[in-house]
Parts: structure tokens; C-alpha cells; sequence
């Protein structure tokens, strides 16, 4: 098998708007790269299920430089981290960088990641140096880092820049990963002997608007945090301790109160908005409890996380076009 130096993976999904866009600056970006830096080097594109002209257009691409591009198509959507997976999972490159197709991530910044890894990291994450991302997009995930920061073991700047390097024993270490909620960037983390974070630029997306509606970005909080911290269950615990001991408290007070000056009923607005309160609580934890039980009943499932339709790639013996089809 063809090895390469690096391996540029890139999920894609129903980006038609952009992609032209994005293989007019990637090319020349990469062949660049690959002359300053003297490497050689593939790119992974990944169909994630897209339901527009995505597919069509990877197939065009594909025909148009066969020597370094190779495709995969995924029958239906799998989400971003089970897409790049899927990319992973053909890499051949000693380095692999992932970037997003809609050219937040300048592709003319894999260089400084390169760098850093030729210096000995072997995990280098880009954090976004002035984030080109509507309030909307940006604030929600200002808190989500802050959580991830308090509730895991995880120390990365940026958790939602996927302008990353990691090198080849952390990808072998990803692909042997069966989990079906998969997080990358964190699971990477943990993988690393040796991690580090650069500054990468940011823009605002080339075309096409974000792929992840706000239910869909806290679903995938959601992944991070139960995939790689019991924290939250552990909270709960702790809070139903203390309202237990302090409710406690408050009976044995109330009771001697009521038998030295009587019964009173006054306060009951009070009672209603602290009971209501604690109910809240209860079902936030019972929610809670609902989000790593459903994960578990996921994993117990161990369905396939993702169905390849189709490798486009030439052979790696002669300069056969192939294409390997999966059903
Ligand atoms: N993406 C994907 N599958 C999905 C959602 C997104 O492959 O189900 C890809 C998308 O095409 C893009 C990248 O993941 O290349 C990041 O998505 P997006 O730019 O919409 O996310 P944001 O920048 O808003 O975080
Ligand atoms: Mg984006």
C-alpha cells in the first residue's frame, strides 16, 4: 500500500454551494504545501449522506485529479465525526489533518500545523483566532467549552475547531474506537503523549449556512460530555445529598416549632415555588440519567455507525480508476 506523508480529511455534507469554491483554493493550497514542505500527500473527501449535488460533484472532482483525491460515499448521513471516521479509516498519511468544507478553516493554515508536528507533537489542535461565526453560533459554544472545561479531564482551547493534526499512532488508536457517540477532537486527547494548541484564522463560510441547527449542537455537547466525564451524575448525587440533609434539618425544625406554638399555614406560595424548583432538578437528573442510558442502549445495539456506498480511488498498483462499491 501507498504511503503518504499527509492525509487531509475533509467531511462534506450537502455543501454544493461551496465546493467549487473550496477545490479552487484547496488544490493550489495543498500542492504548495506539499512543494514548500517538500511532503507528498492525498485527500480524503467524505460524502455524509448528502442530498443535493455533493456526491455528483466529489465524482467530477474526483476524475479531475484521481493522483491525490480519493472519495468516500456514505449510503446515508452518519454526522461529521462518524464521516470523518469513515475518512480515517482509509488514511494512509503518517500525519492527518481534518478540515471543514465550508473554507472556515483556510486550508493555507495546515502549514503551522505541519510544523508543530515536525517538532515532536504529536496532536495539534487549531484554536480560532477571531471566530467568523454569527452570536448566535458563537455564544452557545463559548458555554459549551467552559462546561467541557469543568467537567472533564479534556484541555483543549477550542473544542469546535476542527482545523487539527494528529499523528499516525493516535488515527490507529481512533479507528480501533467502537464507540457510537464519538467526539474526535477529545477522543484524539486522550490518545496524545503529547498535545499542543496553535492559532489558526477563521472566516466567515464561503456559501451555504451551518450544518448544525442549535438541537443538533447539543446533542453532540451531549456525546462529548457522557462520552468522556461521569461528573454530571456525580453533581446529582451530590445535590440530592444536600437537599436530603438540609430537608431533613428543616423537618426536625419545623417539628419541634409545631408542637411548641402550633400549626401555621402560612407560606404555602413559598412551599409550591421550592417544590416546584426541586422538581425541576429531579427531572433535569432523571433527563440526565436518560442521556447516558440511551448512549449505552446505542453501544449494546452495535449497529454499524456508518455505511460506505462507494470508494472512489485509483489502484494503488497501476493508475486504474477504481471504484469499489459496498451493499
Ligand atoms: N458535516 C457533516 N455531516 C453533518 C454535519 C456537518 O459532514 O451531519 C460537515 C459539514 O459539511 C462541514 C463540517 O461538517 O464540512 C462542519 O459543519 P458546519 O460548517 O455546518 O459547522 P459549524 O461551522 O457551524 O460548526
Ligand atoms: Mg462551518
Amino acid at each position: 500500500m501507498k504511503t503518504v506523508d499527509l492525509s487531509v480529511v475533509i467531511p462534506i455534507y450537502n455543501e454544493s454551494a461551496g465546493l467549487d469554491a473550496l477545490f479552487a483554493r484547496l488544490y493550489p493550497a495543498l500542492d504548495t504545501l506539499a512543494s514548500n514542505m517538500s511532503l507528498s500527500y492525498e485527500l480524503i473527501l467524505i460524502d455524509d449522506g448528502s442530498r443535493d449535488q455533493s456526491p455528483a460533484m466529489l465524482r467530477e472532482q474526483f476524475n479531475k485529479r484521481p493522483d491525490v483525491t480519493r472519495v468516500v460515499l456514505l449510503a446515508v448521513n452518519a454526522g461529521q465525526h462518524m464521516a470523518i471516521k469513515a475518512g480515517f479509516e482509509i488514511t494512509r498519511g503518517a500525519t492527518v489533518v481534518t478540515l471543514d468544507a465550508d473554507l472556515q478553516n483556510p486550508p493555507e493554515e495546515i502549514a503551522k500545523l505541519i510544523t508543530k508536528i515536525r517538532e515532536g507533537y504529536d496532536y495539534v489542535g487549531g484554536y480560532r483566532r477571531e471566530r467568523q461565526d454569527s452570536a448566535f453560533r458563537k455564544y452557545p459554544s463559548r458555554i459549551l467549552n467552559r462546561i467541557r472545561e469543568s467537567t472533564t479531564k479534556i484541555r483543549m482551547r477550542d473544542q469546535g475547531c476542527m482545523l487539527r493534526a494528529y499523528s499516525r499512532p493516535i488515527i490507529d488508536a481512533i479507528n480501533h474506537s467502537n464507540e457510537v457517540n464519538l467526539y474526535i477532537p477529545a477522543l484524539a486527547y486522550i490518545y496524545a503523549r503529547r498535545p499542543t494548541d496553535v492559532e489558526v484564522a477563521h472566516e466567515e463560510r464561503a456559501a451555504g449556512e451551518s450544518k448544525y441547527p442549535l438541537s443538533k449542537l447539543i446533542r453532540l455537547n451531549f456525546d462529548l460530555m457522557t462520552g468522556f466525564s461521569l461528573l454530571p451524575l456525580q453533581m446529582f448525587s451530590m445535590i440530592g445529598m444536600i437537599t436530603a440533609i438540609i430537608s431533613t434539618a428543616a423537618f426536625i425544625f419545623l417539628a419541634i416549632r409545631r408542637f411548641m406554638y402550633g400549626a401555621d399555614a402560612e407560606g404555602v406560595f413559598t412551599l409550591f415555588s421550592f417544590t416546584f424548583m426541586l422538581l425541576g432538578v429531579a427531572l433535569f437528573g432523571m433527563g440526565l440519567l436518560g442521556e447516558y442510558i440511551g448512549r449505552i442502549y446505542q453501544q449494546v445495539q452495535s449497529r454499524p455507525r456508518y455505511v460506505v456506498h462507494a470508494i472512489l480511488e485509483e489502484k494503488p498498483a497501476d493508475t486504474n480508476v477504481s471504484e469499489r462499491t459496498h451493499s
